[in-house]
């Protein structure tokens, strides 16, 4: 098992600063993932961590042992790519064993660990057979195996499930988790899905041009960004631009709203109020809303049909708030008619307008 450190990382290609000041720690045997759109610096992280690419400034190392000047090669990482690069003309045994093979290490030993390695990623029976005879997921599975063949310490993944269906997605997700946890071996993933990344890890980096934005663990993104950015890209949040009247009390327009206390903003300065689509609740009259509810009164605009779920979009003050709940209650508002959304204030987060 190994710790991972990334230190004051910057990387430009050009006039293009991909990555910027990036600090991370990675314990061991944790998985990262680092979230974030496309184009934010993900891959140039973990490049830079494989050795593929020359930071410009900043540190890599393993064990606190300084990676920089070490060729890919000889630094114990496995990486497993979006692509499945599976050797076409090798067999999966032959793909697996690729690594020990040019290393010339023993036949047995390579029959050893590719009997591990088949077990390992549920690939039993199709030793003798070429990539084109295999799914997507098990072309993945192989990869996976192939990267874990050598016994690394830290194992890269670059989007190795975005090339896949689904429910083969969801189906692998779940083993790598399992794998990697089996084996104790300290991860990096690279997701710009954010479910993936909160059903996955340990915790997550979110990243937005270049630079991080929050690292925390999944429930943390989640239910504490602390950035507005961090607020939109992770799952679905309402906004609102206001101002913090006091402590515990936001002022939205003309309208005076309780939360829960915060100390990252203070007093005076604008800020966002987030607040979750399924936190929130639609009443069909303000006699409905729990007297320590905040109530915002509104209009149906539409209704959507999610399968379990119904969203409603709800006109209030010229914004637009959503709000999920079970889709059979949701059919039951009439487009066009009036509601009453409330909210409990220890549901609302506040998020500071620049980054703190
Ligand atoms: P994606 O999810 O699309 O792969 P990403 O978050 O992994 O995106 P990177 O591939 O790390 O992003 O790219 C970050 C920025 O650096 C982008 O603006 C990209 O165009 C630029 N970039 C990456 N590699 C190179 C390169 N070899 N030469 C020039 N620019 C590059």
């Amino acid at each position: 098992m190994a710790r991972v450190v990334v230190e004051g990382l910057t990387k430009r290609f050009g006039r293009v600063v991909a990555v910027q000041d990036f600090n991370l720690e990675v314990a061991e045997g944790e998985l990262v993932s680092l979230l974030g759109p496309s184009g934010c610096g993900k891959t140039t992280v973990l490049r830079c961590i494989a050795g593929f690419e020359r930071p410009d400034a900043g540190r890599i190392l393993v064990d606190d042992r300084v990676l920089n000047d070490v060729p890919p090669e000889r630094r114990g990482i496995g990486m497993v790519f979006q692509t499945y690069a599976l050797f076409p003309h090798m067999t999966v045994a032959e793909n697996i064993a690729f690594s020990l093979m040019i290393r010339g290490r023993p036949r047995e030993e390579q029959e050893r660990v590719v009997k591990e390695m088949v077990a390992l990623v549920h690939l039993e029976g199709m030793e003798d057979r070429y990539p084109h005879q295999l799914s997507g997921g098990q072309r993945q599975r192989v990869a996976l195996a192939r990267a874990l063949a050598m016994r690394p310490k830290v194992l890269l993944l670059d989007e190795p499930l975005s090339a896949l269906d689904a429910k083969i997605r969801e189906e692998l997700r779940g083993e790598i988790r399992r794998i990697q946890k089996a084996l104790g071996i300290t991860t990096l993933y690279v997701t710009h899905d954010q479910e993936e990344a909160l059903a996955l890890s340990d915790r997550v980096v979110v990243m937005n041009m270049g630079r991080i934005e929050q690292i925390g663990t999944p429930f943390e993104i989640y239910n504490a960004p602390r950035t507005p950015f961090v607020a939109t890209f992770v799952g679905t949040m309402n906004l609102l631009q206001g101002r913090m009247e006091s402590d515990g009390v936001f002022r939205w327009k003309e309208r005076t709203l309780r939360i829960r206390p915060d100390a990252v903003v203070r007093a005076g300065q604008v800020a966002y109020l987030a607040l979750r689509p399924e936190r929130l609740k639609v009443s069909p009259t303000p006699e409905g809303a729990p007297p320590d509810h905040n109530v915002l009164p509104g209009r149906v605009e539409w209704v959507t049909f999610l399968g379990p779920i119904g969203r409603l979009s709800v006109r209030s003050d010229g914004e637009t708030l959503l709000v999920d709940m079970p889709s059979d209650e949701a059919l039951r508002f009439p487009v066009g008619s009036s509601v009453w959304v409330h909210f409990h204030p220890e549901t609302a987060q506040v998020v500071p307008q620049e980054r703190s």
